[in-house]
Protein backbone atom coordinates (compact mmCIF):
# COMPACT_ATOMS: atom_id res chain seq x y z
CA UNK A 1 0.00 0.00 0.00
CA UNK A 2 1.44 3.18 -0.94
CA UNK A 3 1.17 5.95 1.51
CA UNK A 4 -0.23 9.41 0.59
CA UNK A 5 0.43 12.71 1.90
CA UNK A 6 -2.78 13.58 3.59
CA UNK A 7 -2.94 10.30 5.46
CA UNK A 8 0.30 11.17 6.87
CA UNK A 9 -0.99 14.12 9.20
CA UNK A 10 2.35 16.88 8.04
CA UNK A 11 1.34 20.23 9.31
CA UNK A 12 3.63 22.19 7.47
CA UNK A 13 5.80 22.04 3.90
CA UNK A 14 8.08 22.45 6.53
CA UNK A 15 7.39 19.93 8.49
CA UNK A 16 6.84 17.21 5.38
CA UNK A 17 10.00 18.13 3.63
CA UNK A 18 12.11 17.32 7.13
CA UNK A 19 10.62 13.78 7.17
CA UNK A 20 11.26 13.22 3.17
CA UNK A 21 15.10 14.39 4.51
CA UNK A 22 15.77 12.30 7.19
CA UNK A 23 14.83 9.23 4.94
CA UNK A 24 17.36 10.49 2.24
CA UNK A 25 20.04 10.96 4.81
CA UNK A 26 19.07 7.24 5.95
CA UNK A 27 18.54 8.56 9.85
CA UNK A 28 16.10 7.00 11.70
CA UNK A 29 12.73 7.78 9.78
CA UNK A 30 9.77 6.65 12.01
CA UNK A 31 6.44 5.78 9.64
CA UNK A 32 4.14 8.74 10.48
CA UNK A 33 1.06 6.85 10.42
CA UNK A 34 2.14 4.24 12.98
CA UNK A 35 5.80 4.93 14.13
CA UNK A 36 7.08 2.03 13.38
CA UNK A 37 10.20 1.91 11.85
CA UNK A 38 11.33 2.28 8.17
CA UNK A 39 13.51 0.76 5.93
CA UNK A 40 14.80 0.53 2.62
CA UNK A 41 11.97 -1.09 0.04
CA UNK A 42 14.98 -2.55 -2.00
CA UNK A 43 17.90 -4.07 0.32
CA UNK A 44 19.84 -4.37 -2.77
CA UNK A 45 20.04 -1.17 -4.62
CA UNK A 46 22.00 0.61 -2.59
CA UNK A 47 21.63 3.37 -5.04
CA UNK A 48 18.24 3.44 -5.28
CA UNK A 49 17.06 4.84 -2.17
CA UNK A 50 13.84 6.58 -2.90
CA UNK A 51 11.53 3.99 -1.50
CA UNK A 52 11.03 2.96 2.19
CA UNK A 53 8.83 0.32 3.75
CA UNK A 54 7.70 0.55 6.88
CA UNK A 55 8.04 -3.04 8.60
CA UNK A 56 4.75 -2.42 10.61
CA UNK A 57 2.03 -1.37 8.55
CA UNK A 58 3.39 -2.21 5.26
CA UNK A 59 3.03 1.57 3.57
CA UNK A 60 5.64 2.15 0.86
CA UNK A 61 7.09 5.95 0.84
CA UNK A 62 7.87 6.77 -2.37
CA UNK A 63 10.22 9.81 -1.92
CA UNK A 64 9.59 11.16 -5.35
CA UNK A 65 6.01 10.96 -5.35
CA UNK A 66 5.31 12.51 -1.92
CA UNK A 67 7.71 15.41 -2.91
CA UNK A 68 5.59 16.00 -5.97
CA UNK A 69 2.67 16.22 -3.70
CA UNK A 70 3.65 18.41 -1.03
CA UNK A 71 4.78 20.86 -4.10
CA UNK A 72 1.27 20.48 -5.26
CA UNK A 73 -0.71 20.46 -1.55
CA UNK A 74 1.93 22.38 0.21
CA UNK A 75 3.55 24.85 -2.42
CA UNK A 76 6.38 26.90 -1.27
CA UNK A 77 4.85 30.30 -0.75
CA UNK A 78 7.64 32.37 -0.90
CA UNK A 79 8.00 32.41 -4.24
CA UNK A 80 12.04 31.54 -3.76
CA UNK A 81 12.22 27.25 -4.09
CA UNK A 82 15.62 26.74 -3.95
CA UNK A 83 16.53 29.46 -2.21
CA UNK A 84 17.73 30.29 1.28
ZN1 LIG B 1 3.79 2.23 9.60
Amino acid sequence: MRAELQELGFDSREEALRFLKRLWREENAACPVCGGALGPLHRKAKKDGCDFLCADCGRIYRTIHLLDEINRVMPDVSGKAGEK
